[in-house]
């Protein structure tokens, strides 16, 4: 997977793409990051990437010629690779967002900063406007990252185990069960015993009604869409 990531902060990233899981991904190659300062494709002496807002009010609003140049110097003409400008107008990501975005090849992220990006960037340079959720960042990187991490985790080899992703919160419209490690007892608080007993059956159908409270209790929303056995309904209106 391939991201190229229009910012005017490239920094931003700097310390975040070197760590953990993501930071081995992008060193073993299966993983390819991009960095484009939009400021390297400012057209005057000053290189602004902003100005007034046309009408008045508050705030700068980011100049379309950085960005549709930046863009330009990528040589990339659409539908592919995939174009995205990050901002809370735009369709809310979730699991099944993030499963259709790792089926592309190269994603191209566009962060905006102070009141967002001149409108014909959005309606004449790229595929879709994303949200990472319903309230303002000051900027798009962050929500760059997100979009860099979930899409991450789904592409192969990414994660140790390739059950991981399947197994996660959300795959089967089910939040995870709770999780527990060593010591069994700490602090007096102890591990269900049903975890301790070796067999197997039960710790699956534990963790799967605990999958079910779990979801019940905070994304009740979810279980429209899941795959629920007789036993599973029958525990739910239990
Ligand atoms: N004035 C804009 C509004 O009310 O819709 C918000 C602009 S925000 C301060 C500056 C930039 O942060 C946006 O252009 C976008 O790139 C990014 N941003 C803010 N919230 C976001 C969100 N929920 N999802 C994705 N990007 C976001």
């Amino acid at each position: 997977m391939h991201f190229d990531i229009l910012t005017i902060f490239p920094e931003y990233f700097h310390s975040p793409l070197k760590v953990g899981l993501l930071g081995k991904a992008i060193e073993q190659g299966l993983v390819k990051i991009n960095l484009i300062n939009i400021r390297d494709y400012a057209q005057d002496k000053h290189r602004l990437t902003d100005d007034r807002p046309f009408g008045g009010g508050e705030g700068m609003v980011m100049k379309p010629e950085p960005i549709y140049y930046a863009l330009e110097a990528l040589k990339v003409t659409p539908p592919s690779p995939y174009i995205i400008l990050l901002g809370p107008r735009g369709r809310v990501l979730n699991h099944q967002v993030a499963q259709e975005l790792a089926q592309k090849d190269r994603l191209i992220l566009i962060c905006g900063r102070y009141e967002g990006v001149d409108e014909r960037i959005k309606k004449h340079c790229v595929h879709e406007e994303l949200s990472i959720g319903d309230y303002v960042l000051f900027g798009g990187e962050v929500a760059a990252l997100v979009i860099i991490e979930v899409v991450s985790r789904l592409v192969p080899g990414v994660l140790g185990h390739p059950d991981s992703a399947r197994k996660d919160s959300f795959s089967h419209h089910l939040l995870k069960h709770p999780q527990y490690t060593r010591p069994r007892v700490f602090k007096g608080w102890s591990v269900p015993e049903v975890l301790l007993s070796g067999d197997h059956k039960a710790v699956e159908r534990f963790r799967r009604q605990e999958s079910l409270k779990e979801t019940l209790k905070w994304r009740p929303d979810l279980l429209q869409k899941a795959s629920l056995s007789s036993e599973d309904k029958a525990f739910l209106k239990g």
